[in-house]
């Protein structure tokens, strides 16, 4: 390894976070930042007693200072970046669907970089400053091991600025198009990798998406509720007789339905509008759906503001749950990472009392498989979701 490189040198409760096995050490625990300490990077890290630990990505102006890529003083270069992203790819192997995320940061060991396979192209964001440093040896890796025809970084996501990067979106190599066709299990969509949330789909509903089609009732009426591009409704159509899909963005409700004809689904209706003010509207109408999906954006952004969150995740649950018709199926989540499990599934208790209805609860899922989380790191599984159905 590069004798010179730059050490970071760290206190014995930062130590003990890595020998648990979470990969990040905060700007409390580094007492020695590295040489140089104003420049991000990959450097060595040494406990107080000059006890080598590994090597991390270093960021000067984050909270989190270190992330952990190896314990080994091996180099790090293209071929190493190559052959843990190559690993990545090996694990998702046999993944039914063209549209998948190859690399989950901290849930593949990776911290910071993620990674989304569009088809043929790709789609990155590199999320720290250290990583920054070695973004040309991330994207040599990124091409021999994906072999893909574009590599669009994302780099539009707010998370960046806490690291001092700039928020811009970048094509890095090849051409990747506005639009790009993917196949999920039966259904085919269209992911907009350019300007599309995320990184073009909420590829982290996945595995969810089909588990709900297989649970939709034959024949009957469907309602997905923050529908992005119907990803939901999708799978919803392909069994439902007919599909009510709202959103609030007409953006992502146009791409809707140039998707359901690319599927020739003709049962779907798109609309625009406030989910909450739609919900209360069809509640008083009386109306009732045999499966119906709520997918909202993450309500808690802060730790500050999970009181106010829950109460909005159960206005719209207690109300979704009144539409459900007898035997019906509700499949809920939230993808707030402040929303923990036991608060996700004590919000739906209380809306479940207060609904008036009997519901009981089928499956707890997580983000899809290539989103793993990882049981002690707490920032790999901010995705909840309960399959529910209403007893009567
Ligand atoms: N179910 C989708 C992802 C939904 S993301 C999928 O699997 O791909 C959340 C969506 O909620 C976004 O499309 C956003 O436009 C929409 N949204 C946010 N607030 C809303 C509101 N109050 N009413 C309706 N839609 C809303």
């Amino acid at each position: 390894m590069d004798s010179d490189k730059a050490i970071a040198t760290v206190t014995a409760k930062g130590a003990a976070r890595w020998a648990a096995g979470h990969p990040w050490i905060y700007r409390s625990d580094v007492v020695a930042a590295p040489r140089g300490p104003a420049a991000p990077g990959i450097v060595r890290v040494q406990d107080r007693r000059g006890a080598p630990l590994g090597q991390a990505l270093y960021s000067p102006r984050s909270e989190i200072r270190l992330r952990l890529l190896t314990p080994g003083d091996e180099k790090i270069d293209a071929a190493w970046w190559r052959f843990r992203i190559a690993a990545c790819a090996a694990r998702r192997e046999g993944i039914p669907a063209t549209a998948y995320r190859v690399v989950h940061a901290e849930g593949d060991g990776l911290p910071s970089l993620v990674v989304d396979r569009y088809g043929p192209f790709v789609v990155a964001q590199l999320l720290s400053a250290g990583l920054e440093t070695v973004r040309d040896d991330v994207l040599t890796g990124l091409r021999q091991a994906l072999e893909p025809q574009g590599i669009l970084l994302r780099h539009d996501t707010a998370v960046r600025r806490h690291e001092g990067l700039p928020l811009e979106v970048e094509q890095a190599y090849g051409e990747v198009p506005e639009a790009v066709e993917v196949r999920e299990g039966a259904v085919r969509y269209l992911a907009a990798p350019r300007h599309g949330q995320k990184t073009g789909a909420f590829l982290d509903q996945r595995d969810n998406r089909v588990l709900v089609g297989e649970h939709t009732r034959p024949g009957g009426r469907a309602l997905d509720v923050f529908t992005y591009h119907g990803s939901f409704a999708l799978h919803l159509a392909r069994h439902a007789a007919t599909v009510l899909a709202v959103d609030q963005s007409a953006e992502a409700l146009a791409r809707g339905a140039r998707n359901a004809s690319l599927n020739g689904l003709t049962n779907i209706s798109w609309r625009e509008a406030n989910a909450f003010d739609l919900l209360r509207a069809l509640e008083r109408a009386g109306d009732r759906f045999d499966t119906i999906v709520l997918d909202p954006p993450a309500f808690a952004k802060t730790r500050a503001s999970l009181p106010r969150a829950l109460a909005g995740y159960k206005e719209i649950n207690l109300r979704a749950m009144r539409l459900l018709a007898p035997g019906g199926v509700l499949f809920t989540c939230s993808c707030s990472y402040h929303v923990h499990r036991a608060d996700f599934l004590g919000m739906l208790g209380a809306a479940a009392g207060d609904s008036g209805r009997r519901l009981e609860l089928l499956q707890l899922t997580g983000a899809a498989a290539d989103h793993p989380e990882i049981l002690n790191i707490p920032e790999t599984g901010y995705l909840k979701g309960a399959l529910l159905r209403a007893v009567d």
